[in-house]
């Protein structure tokens, strides 16, 4: 089978070769219950510790403020359930966008069945919500804003500083979900103003299922899972040890090399946009033209749908994602894209392209060779089946 050029790291990201090479120990020798009384478990309980200082690093936040999760999903309904449940008798009323990821969309939405109360902002057309919006929407029964960080379909950057500033003159807690900016972007808790932060490894270089949720100190907030005393109590059950690990060094990586690396994706990103849209007609760059991640390309394309792009590009081994969120069992058009305005037809054939650490000019060169005649085929194929 060919190489294929991996154009998806916004879904995933492989795991950097230090960070297996951090982890295999603690999936080998290093079995130890960090728990445990005898000697032996100093060993996982250090590089547990060792970890939590690396992620708080990564963020400018503090050791005691960093709780393990199971990843971006778990931190996120962590973050909302849990001061939800914790604050409900001071209000039941939660701000959030139109456009996050479903991890908090339906967090809220079974909030919402137990009695609170949910404001969902707009964005503009390029999926930013405007901080007076946010400003407006607060009432004197809300506990919570949740606005994410970076759009995980279009890359957009949200003003998370300037609604810090709202909700620290409000006095209510900020959760953002950072999941698709830590490890990409510097990010630092106290200069953006929030109280409660998602972030995941495995957008970053790091293994899958783990991740972390920042609580600055003070705020309060109710476990998700209750059991055991692991994380100060804040979130039972035996530690993910070789994860964490991972997610540790991971911090560590992308916090030496960040600029490198910010250059590196953003110089083929923009190889790759600036060749497609000069070389196909009826294409479309969706999100903020600069206040967007680095890695981002996400288009519509005309005429075409995004699926079958996507298949097609996979059977000239390019690997993308169809812009909205679909999975082989449901197909559903993007919120994010309906949010902002893009009429349905034109977002059915988004498509989003991320480039990462491994990227090569030449796989950019190889892209910008394909998807013309791809996009070309497509459309030969829907003017002559205009229904399908
Ligand atoms: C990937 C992602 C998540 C979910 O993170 P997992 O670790 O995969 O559960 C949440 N929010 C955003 C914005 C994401 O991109």
């Amino acid at each position: 089978m060919m190489k294929k050029i991996y154009l998806d790291y916004a879904t995933t990201t492989p795991m950097h070769p230090e960070v297996r090479g951090a982890m295999l120990p603690y999936l080998g020798e290093f079995f130890w219950n960090p728990g445990s009384l005898y000697e032996e478990s100093k060993k996982p309980r250090e590089a547990l510790e060792e970890a939590r200082h690396q992620v708080a690093l990564l963020i400018g936040a503090r050791s005691e403020e960093i709780v393990f999760t199971s990843g971006g999903t778990e931190a996120n309904n962590f973050a909302i359930k849990g001061v939800a449940f914790a604050n409900q008798k001071k209000g039941t009323h939660i701000v959030t966008s139109q456009i996050e990821h479903q991890s908090v969309l339906y967090a809220l939405k079974f909030l919402e069945k137990l009695g609170f109360t949910v404001t969902y902002v707009p964005v503009n057309k390029y999926g930013m919500v405007d901080p007076e919006e946010i400003a407006g929407a607060i009432t004197e029964k809300t506990i919570l804003v949740s606005i994410m960080y970076g759009n995980h379909e279009v890359g957009t950057l949200e003003p998370i500083a300037e609604i810090g500033r709202i909700t620290r003159e409000k006095g209510i807690y900020f959760h953002t979900d950072a999941t698709q900016v830590v490890g990409i972007l510097p990010v630092d808790v106290d200069t953006l103003g929030v109280d409660l932060l998602s972030l995941s490894g495995h957008k970053f270089y790091g293994p899958k299922g783990v991740g972390a949720l920042y609580i600055r100190e003070g705020v309060r907030i109710s476990p998700l899972i209750h059991g055991g005393m692991q994380e100060e109590g804040r979130r039972a059950g035996t530690e993910n040890i070789s994860g964490i690990v991972g997610l540790g060094k991971a911090a560590e990586l992308a916090r030496k090399e960040m600029t490198q690396r910010i250059d590196h994706i953003l110089f083929l990103r923009n190889r790759l946009g600036d060749a497609l849209l000069k070389k196909v007609s009826g294409l479309y760059l969706n999100g903020h033209p600069t206040q967007r991640l680095p890695h981002y390309l996400s288009l519509c394309v005309e005429c075409v749908k995004g699926d079958a792009l996507t298949l097609l590009l996979d059977r000239k081994g390019i690997a993308v994602s169809p812009g909205s969120t679909c999975t082989f069992t449901a197909r559903k058009p993007s919120h994010v894209l309906k949010a902002m305005g893009i009429p349905l037809e034109l977002a059915e054939g988004s498509l989003l392209f991320s480039t990462g650490i491994y990227t090569r000019e030449e796989d950019i060169d190889v892209v910008i060779e394909t998807f013309p005649p791809v996009v070309e085929k497509l459309r030969r194929i829907s003017v002559m089946n205009p229904s399908s």
